[in-house]
């Protein structure tokens, strides 16, 4: 038994199920198992204080529940019996979902969402849910009101955000699989700095209903894994059309192109642009991985081909606005009356409001909510709000431009590694520009991957690098496919990191 568990966390989430299903082990004991090791990953000096809460009794309800059925010989769910964190910002039973926020610190939503459903409906057991940036707003982890997660190739950095929790989880190799959310790339930052794969879909791929809102025409339920084909299975669970969100798609769940080892990149058409690839404060160190990866890409036989994209220099300026003025509407909700915390209640109703949210909320939402209410103002709107509307669309035609000449467009996803921790708290643009690669896609709405693509030397040992793969509006399955064949054709998945659990785990 001890041996069979070993191997359940040695590997992803297909692997998991596989074990499973040969009867290797119940899924009970594999549960016990993770609540174990969730437990004493957040001791001692090593804590990746990457977990906000836990819900072992459901866990292992549901993990009883599956042992009986596959007793009972009812079909295994594609995902039967594999554990998984959610980030903090997905409502679901049992769990709260408190945002990274003193707001909602214990707060539990009274529904699943949509995107947790589907993967419970598929036989994932729910355990826990992930340390976050506070609703979502940051590059780091460092804007959670529950303090910062640390990164398990380096306890000094950051593990990336604002899906913090989650990618650290997946990538210490304590759940094979994480739901995160991505509005201008917390889902494939965090996985670039962990050395693990995410995706955010084609927006309108993956329903919005139970994940709280903060960019909504931005926001994307988006997972994490260890490996590309866990993506692929995860994205047929979870994306299609919801009747209980108006912004989903009419499109069928995303079906993997199939990649076995005949499978080739014969005439996939790689774009590189230099906006991306060469872009002011890229790291030179970066940039030689991204550039490795693309000649093994071509070595694959894919074909390499010069695409510009001249607005995206005008990417985060654009982003920060939507985002703010979003963001600040959404958060409007958020009044003391009606979820979570309430401050001043024997004051006036404006007092009260005012000192709920002055309490409640954390430095860096405040400051969002400031800007995004000032952009939209009347007498601004036009210069900053209507302005970056028109800038979001050119972007957009100029990467639909850049599909009629390539197939997929590849990226770095981050500027850097992951960077340390307190390095760019005190200043927030050096934190906005961090995710200069990450949000072209989320304002055209188009799919992007990120895989690891190679390490750099940082100073307490190797530090992941993760390469993006972008391609148009609904070819989900061709941006996983590229990523996958890389994947499979490069070393890094199987780069564990150096953490450790604090002591022995009895298995
Ligand atoms: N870092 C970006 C921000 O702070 C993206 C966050 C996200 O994707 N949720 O807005």
């Amino acid at each position: 038994m001890a041996e069979a568990l070993a191997e359940l966390f040695a590997g992803d989430a297909n692997a998991w199920r596989a074990a499973l299903l040969a009867g290797r082990a119940t899924v009970r004991a594999a549960v016990d198992a993770v609540l174990a090791r969730l437990e004493r990953c957040e001791r001692g000096p090593g804590a990746l204080n990457a977990v906000l809460a836990v819900d072992a009794a459901g866990a292992r309800r549901r993990a009883d529940a599956l042992d009986a059925d596959r007793a009972a010989g009812r079909v295994p769910g594609p995902l039967f019996g594999v554990p998984v964190a959610l980030k903090a910002n997905l409502c679901a039973e049992g769990l709260p979902t408190s945002c990274g926020s003193r707001l909602l610190a214990d707060w539990c939503a009274p529904y699943t969402a949509t995107a947790v459903q589907r993967l419970v409906d598929a036989g994932a057991v729910p355990v826990a849910t992930g340390n976050m940036d506070e609703f979502g707003m940051g590059s780091s982890g460092e804007n959670s009101a529950f303090g910062p997660t640390r990164n398990p190739w380096d306890p000094g950095r950051t593990p990336g955000g604002s899906s913090s929790g989650p990618a650290a989880l997946v990538a210490a190799g304590l759940v094979p699989l994480a739901l995160g959310s991505d509005t201008g790339g917390s889902v494939r930052q965090p996985a670039a700095f962990c050395g693990i794969a995410g995706f955010k879909p084609t927006y309108g791929r993956v329903s919005r209903h139970g994940l709280v809102a903060y960019g909504s025409s931005l926001d994307q339920v988006a997972p994490l894994a260890r490996s590309v084909r866990d993506l692929e299975l995860c994205l047929s669970v979870l994306s299609g059309a919801d009747e209980r969100d108006a912004t989903t798609l009419p499109e069928p769940p995303v079906v993997p192109e199939l990649a076995d080892e005949h499978m080739t990149l014969d005439g996939v058409r790689v774009g590189v642009c230099p906006e991306l690839l060469e872009g002011e404060g890229l790291d030179p160190a970066v940039r030689a991985r991204v550039e490795a990866a693309v000649d093994r890409l071509v070595e694959l036989g894919a074909r390499r081909v010069a695409v510009r994209l001249p607005s995206a220099a005008h990417a985060v300026a654009t982003y920060y606005v939507v985002a703010a003025a979003e963001a600040s509407s959404n958060l409007a909700r958020f009044d003391g009356v009606r979820y979570g915390r309430r401050e001043g209640g024997e004051r006036s109703l404006q007092e009260m409001i005012a000192a709920t949210r002055e309490a409640g909320f954390g430095e860096e939402v405040k400051r969002r909510i400031l800007l995004g209410t000032y952009v939209l103002s009347r007498g601004h709107a036009e210069a900053w709000y209507v302005q970056a509307l028109r800038v979001r669309r050119r972007l957009r035609d100029e990467l639909d431009a850049a599909f009629e000449q390539c197939d997929v467009l590849v990226a770095p996803t981050a500027p850097t590694p992951a960077f340390a921790l307190g390095e760019h708290v005190r200043d927030p643009l050096a934190m906005y520009r961090a995710d200069a690669l990450t949000v072209p896609a989320s304002l055209a709405g188009v799919p992007a991957l990120s895989v690891p693509c190679g390490f750099v030397d940082g100073p307490a040992g190797p530090l992941p690098v993760g390469m993006q793969v972008l391609a148009p509006a609904l070819a989900d399955a061709r941006a996983l496919r590229v990523g996958r064949l890389y994947e499979e054709a490069s070393p890094w998945r199987d780069r564990r990191p150096p953490w450790a659990l604090p002591d022995e785990v009895p298995a």
